[in-house]
């Protein structure tokens, strides 16, 4: 088949449009013919070596949508040529994590993509256990936008911040794709939705996701301008994955007793931290790392009731793989690049 292999760590350079063998379905594992692969910020560090760098050659790309061709030995249940959206990580399935539905804390989660080999590619293989219907009136590109922003946004809202309707929630980086996933499903749970970025046209598109006001965080200083929105309360939780750069005043736009959930560091990872300001202002701080098999599944009947939305910045072919990582990199875009093959 025909891939994107990287045999070395480093820029865009790296990213080789190559034959690749064609993978064979193993005892519970499927082959899917890859229609979309969504890319992420995981795929550039993969492509750097961080943080845990798997073996080469490897393959990138996480989220997938495609088509069922070959089921391994032990497959049941599974026709050939069915239309799937692919849960983006495997886990063990059978320790104590996987079976209270917690499977991105088991010992052996990964992202396929980053521990396995992933979707930018014409097939790819995976557990049976990852296999999902491609939701109604999706086409395979704006499917495979969704699950790992979606899922990721979805765990860090409710599962970890539990933001409740009526809440302020600031949004931080709405351009990126766990950003507009997260304007999206702020506004779904009944919260106002305060939205950053640094480009007016992002602040624009976040409006027309829902947010109910926006900031521009490269030319106004995100907390003032949230004591302004919030009559000097603050608010209730921040969604966070960008790292020093924001951390400070982050911590400073939140109101009493504020959540602040982060699941990424995109500036570095390294951040102080004011323990007199966190006790004294009774602030909660959460982890939040992808999300869970349920997670998906609960967030994913919203997009064909039309209450979420798939955001496609761009697409190109597999080949131009290095192009569709440089628009990442630009962080011009505006939901999800997206890669398919020919
Ligand atoms: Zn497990």
């Amino acid at each position: 088949m025909k891939a994107v292999r990287i045999h070395e760590y480093g820029g865009t350079e790296v990213l080789r449009f190559e034959d690749a063998p064609d993978p064979q379905a193993g005892v519970g594992e499927v082959v899917v013919k890859v229609k979309a692969c969504a890319l992420n910020h995981l795929d550039l560090w993969v492509r750097q070596g961080l943080p845990k760098a798997p073996a080469l050659p490897h393959i990138l790309g996480s989220d997938i949508a495609g088509e069922v061709v070959a089921v391994g030995p032990g497959v049941t249940g599974v026709a050939l040529g069915t239309p799937v959206l692919l849960q983006p990580a495997v886990s063990c399935g059978i320790c104590p994590a996987c079976l209270a539905g917690k499977d991105n804390l088991c010992k052996e989660y990964g992202v396929i993509g980053a521990k396995t080999l992933g979707g930018n590619a014409e097939y790819v293989k995976v557990p049976q256990a990852n296999l999902m219907p491609l939701p109604q009136g999706l086409s395979y590109t704006e499917a495979a936008a969704i699950p790992l922003v979606f899922l990721t946004a979805w765990h860090m809202l409710t599962d970890r911040a539990q933001l409740r309707p009526g809440e302020d929630v600031l949004v931080i980086g709405a351009g990126s794709g766990v950003g507009s996933a997260a304007v999206q499903i702020g506004k779904l749970l009944g919260a106002r939705v305060i939205a950053t970025a640094s480009l007016d046209a992002n602040l624009a598109k976040a409006r027309e996701l829902g947010a109910d006001d926006t900031i521009n965080h490269a030319r106004q200083d995100i907390a003032e301008e949230v004591r302004k929105l919030t009559d000097r309360k603050g608010v209730e939780v921040v969604f966070e994955h960008v790292g020093p750069a924001v951390w400070d005043k982050c911590i400073a736009a939140l109101a009493k007793a504020g959540r602040l959930v982060t699941c990424g560091a995109t500036t570095g990872s390294t951040v102080q931290l004011n323990v007199t300001l966190l006790f004294g202002r009774q602030h909660s701080l959460f982890g939040s790392f992808m999300g869970t098999k349920s997670d998906l599944l609960e967030v994913l009947p919203f997009f064909s009731q039309k209450k979420l939305k798939p955001v496609v910045d761009s697409v190109f072919p597999l080949k131009e793989t290095a192009a569709a990582h440089r628009r990442l990199e630009s962080r011009a875009q505006f939901g999800k690049v997206v890669v398919v093959p020919e």
